[in-house]
């Protein structure tokens, strides 16, 4: 292995973040800004990153764990995404039942030690047990929606079926034909609940925010160099999820996927009068081309849809304009009376998706170890394994983490252009397929 590794890209922080920009301004960050030694160091501050670093805080109170991100906390994929924090999963054709039960242990572990740590703390991000509502819109959706009961069942997770009248209560739209209701999964703001798990690590736990780390030296020890400082520890972990690969670590094994979601301004109270109840929900599309959508506490929609190959980890203009018109045209689909409401922001961001739902997790080298999170329920699987590298570098054994070393490892996948054209071409056949559905 090389000994020094230049980051050839870094996270962009010119995208917006529609969740972020709803929240107060931060105070001001902590930078990295001369020679700082640790004893742990964690790169990346999102999911995978903050459990790691809070878990080796609580097991080694006399160690220094030093958390490093090139963003403010929130601002990344971890605080942009659709603010569903699974503790169970269906998308239906369970290959291998035992696999599917394995990692529905590790979303629930995800999700235990996120709800522990938001009430321990009081996290204030409108956490809410509300379950997730999986929807169908068309015939086809609707065999979607049965593979996904059928995934449940075969998972022993109760469910309660929907029809439309009852979708209809709950939603005030027509447009879904059947749902599947789990419960168990939180709706959160997802911005604000990184806010507050970075902002309440142990104390033993620093967190340095806008300091991209430009370069890391893994010979003789870690140093992770940052444009104004350095940090200097004994073993790290990188969390940096898709920008692991821009290092040199990892390559080809995760397809970086761009999802784009917008959020409306809030509704006023006759538009309030066309979504339902007003009770807050979330919807999960049974369908690969349906879109995930929420009314939010503060009686905002958030739509989620459409797709792209995201190698160059940019999302241009013309990419998030053509997002914003698909989801304006999704909420007037569901809310004839709502078309033309005014969507607050629209934004872009990554998801790993690995050819065979593996696990990037373990050791690369002595002293630096990876966890990157994939395929579905990435939030609560992210906490998860980050919560399980820390009891694993400190010795505790658990089923969990076996589990979590059982998922087979990612699967190689083609260079570029071979993968961004058999990419592309998937996911240009799933925007044509089921279009009711979106
Ligand atoms: C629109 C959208 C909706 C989604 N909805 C959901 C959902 O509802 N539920 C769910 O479970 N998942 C959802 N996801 C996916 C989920 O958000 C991601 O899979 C997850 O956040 C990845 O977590 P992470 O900790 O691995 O990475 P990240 O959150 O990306 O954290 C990695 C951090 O590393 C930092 N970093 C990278 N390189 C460097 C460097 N060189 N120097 C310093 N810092 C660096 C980045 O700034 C970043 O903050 C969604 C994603 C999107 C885009």
């Amino acid at each position: 292995m090389k000994a020094v590794h230049t980051a050839r890209k870094l996270p962009n922080d010119g995208v917006r973040n529609g969740w972020y920009e709803s929240l107060p301004p931060p105070d001001a960050p902590r930078r990295v800004s001369s020679t700082i030694t640790a004893d742990w160091a964690v790169l990346g501050a999102g999911a995978c990153g903050l459990a790691a670093a809070r878990r080796l805080g609580e097991l080694r109170p006399d160690d220094t764990v030093a958390v490093v991100d090139a963003m403010r906390v929130g601002y990344g994929n971890s605080g942009r995404n659709a603010g569903f924090m699974l503790s169970h999963h269906s998308h239906g054709g369970i290959k291998h039942l035992d696999v599917a039960r394995q990692a529905d242990r590790l979303f629930g572990c995800g999700y235990t030690y996120l709800r522990e740590t938001v009430e321990a703390h009081q996290i204030r991000c409108d956490w809410s047990d509300q379950g997730q509502i999986y929807v169908s819109a068309s015939r086809e959706g609707d065999a979607h929606l049965d593979a996904v009961a059928d995934g449940f069942d075969a998972l022993a997770v109760p469910q309660n079926r929907l029809d439309q009248n009852e979708l209809q209560a709950i939603t005030g739209s027509r447009f879904y034909t059947a749902g599947v209701h789990v419960k168990g999964a939180a709706l959160v703001q997802p911005a604000a609940m990184m806010r507050g798990l970075g902002a309440t690590l142990p104390a033993n736990v620093t967190l340095f925010e806008d300091s991209p780390v430009t370069e890391l030296h893994t010979d003789g020890g870690m140093r992770l160099v940052c444009p104004d400082g350095e940090i200097v520890a004994k073993q790290l972990i990188l969390t940096n999820h898709v920008f692991a690969e821009e290092m040199g670590f990892k390559r080809h094994r995760v397809v970086p996927l761009g999802l784009f979601a917008s959020l409306t301004r809030a509704l006023t109270a006759g538009e309030r009068r066309h979504v339902g109840s007003g009770e807050q929900f979330g919807l999960l599309p049974a369908s690969p081309n349906g879109s995930t959508v929420r009314l939010t506490v503060d009686g905002r929609i958030l739509m989620r849809n459409t797709f792209t190959y995201a190698r160059d980890k940019r999302f241009s203009d013309d990419l998030i304009e053509n997002a914003a018109a698909n989801h304006r045209t999704s909420i007037a689909k569901r809310w004839p009376a709502l078309d033309g409401v005014d969507l607050a922001a629209t934004w872009g961001g990554i998801m790993a998706m690995t050819r065979n739902e593996g696990r990037v997790f373990g050791e690369i080298a002595p002293g630096l170890h990876i966890v990157l999170t994939t395929d579905a329920a990435p939030m609560t699987r992210g906490t998860a394994c980050g919560k399980l590298m820390a009891e694993k570098l400190c010795g505790i054994e658990s089923e969990e983490l076996r589990f979590a070393e059982m998922i087979p490892e990612a699967a190689i996948l083609p260079p570029d252009p071979l993968l961004r054209f058999v990419a592309n071409h998937r996911l240009n056949k799933i925007e044509r397929t089921e279009p009711a559905e979106r």
